[in-house]
C-alpha cells in the first residue's frame, strides 16, 4: 500500500474529482457517498492518509476520535434525528475497497441487522 494517498479519496482531498462535501475542516473531511445504500450515507475520512484502522497507531487517537464527533455532529445536521449506523470497514474480509480509513454513517431508514 502507498503512503502517497493516491486513492479516489486522495484525490476528493486534493479536489482533483469533485464530491459532495458535508464537512471538512483541518484534520477530516465528510462527503456523501456515491452508491448510497441508505437514504442518507456520507463518509468521514482523515486528511492524513491511513489506509486502514488496522493500520493506525497511538499517533491517530486524537484524528480518531475527531472523526467520530464528526460523524455525529454531522449525522445531527442532516436530520438523522431517528438514529443511524456508523460502520467501519476494514481489509479485505470487512469488504474494504478504498484503502483511505474512512467511517461510513447511513440513516434515513430503519436499517436490518445482521449485515452479508
Ligand atoms: P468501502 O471501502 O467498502 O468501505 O467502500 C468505499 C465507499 O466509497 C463505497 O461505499 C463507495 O460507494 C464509496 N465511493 C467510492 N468512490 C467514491 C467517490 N468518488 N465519491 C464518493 N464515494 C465514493
Amino acid at each position: 500500500m502507498s503512503d502517497s494517498n493516491d486513492t479516489i479519496f486522495g484525490k476528493i482531498i486534493r479536489r482533483e474529482i469533485p464530491a459532495d462535501i458535508v464537512y471538512e475542516d483541518d484534520l477530516c473531511l465528510a462527503f456523501r457517498d456515491v452508491q448510497p445504500q441508505a437514504p442518507t450515507h456520507f463518509l468521514v475520512i482523515p486528511k492524513k492518509h491511513i489506509s486502514m484502522l488496522a493500520e493506525a497507531t497511538s499517533d491517530d487517537h486524537a484524528v480518531l476520535g475527531h472523526m467520530l464527533l464528526k460523524a455525529k455532529q454531522v449525522a445531527a445536521d442532516l436530520g438523522l434525528e431517528k438514529g443511524y449506523r456508523v460502520v467501519i470497514i476494514n481489509g479485505e474480509d470487512g469488504g474494504q475497497t478504498v484503502y483511505h480509513l474512512h467511517i461510513h454513517v447511513l440513516g434515513g431508514r430503519a436499517l436490518a441487522w445482521p449485515p452479508g
